[in-house]
């Protein structure tokens, strides 16, 4: 498959969104802003480029481990890697959104954890979501709220420092030919259907003409024709998105 992707951090911000890709498979991560002490020294965009690498070699390694098992060992691999120096009991421990796409033969395979979503177009035009929208039904949004809620039952479930999480990742299977158009992205970008009023064809369509780089220009001009303090949260966001084409070839 093709791929073609773009990752920008929020204007004068740093990323800590991620994104690694190959021939035939792609990740894309959403790192959660971190506000307060963390009880990490290293940070988000540490935990996402950590995250991502093992994620990536966990889909070109030999044996077809399922996206699950790849994601539980990532976050079993991360884990090992700061347990000495960080407190990963603290509940605002850095954690991570994760999407991912593999292609194995005549399958593509694809898992979402939290609210990064994957937008799969079927070669009969269909277009079909998958978000875990756990992060939209929450019973509060501040510090405190969120802190109660991450990776809790009945809360919302992102990479961080509990294995299980990977339990909780949506997954599914399609048939390669019957696909079309697959785009992975991060919040940041997907405002642009949820808020703004695009269609997830518009968007493909748009990154598959102009580039990755027309969609980031796209939400950047939408916030800024937005009255402050419409929508909860940031005004910007970093923003990835991946498009993947070419799945029959
Ligand atoms: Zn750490």
């Amino acid at each position: 498959m093709q791929v073609t992707y773009i990752s920008e951090a929020m204007p004068g911000g740093v990323n800590d969104d991620f994104v690694v890709a190959g021939e035939r498979f792609v990740v894309v991560l959403d790192g959660a802003t971190q506000l307060s002490e963390s009880g990490c020294v290293h940070g988000v965009p540490w935990l996402v480029g950590r995250l991502g690498v093992r994620l990536a070699a966990g889909m070109v390694s030999e044996g077809g481990a399922s996206l699950r098992a790849v994601l539980a060992g990532a976050i079993e691999g991360v884990c090992a890697l700061h347990e000495a120096t960080c407190d990963l009991a603290h509940p605002n421990s850095p954690s991570s959104t994760v999407a991912m796409l593999r292609q194995r033969g005549e399958s593509v395979e694809y898992l979402v954890l939290c609210d990064s979503p994957i937008a799969v177009e079927t070669v009969d035009g269909k277009v079909q979501v998958v978000v875990d929208d756990a992060t939209s039904h929450l019973p509060g949004y501040t510090q405190e709220d969120l802190c109660r809620s991450r990776n809790q039952p009945g809360g919302f479930w992102v990479a961080s420092t509990k294995v299980e999480a990977a339990e909780q990742a949506l997954t599914g299977c399609l048939e390669a030919a019957d696909v079309r158009r697959v785009a992975l992205m991060t919040d940041g970008v997907s405002r642009l259907v949820e808020r703004y009023g695009w269609t997830w064809g518009r968007l493909m369509d748009l990154v598959e003409a102009e580039g990755p780089g027309a969609a980031v220009r796209a939400v950047r001009e939408a916030e800024r024709a937005t009255a402050p303090g419409t929508y909860r949260g940031k005004v910007h966001d970093d923003v990835t998105i991946a498009l993947c084409r070419g799945f029959g070839a």
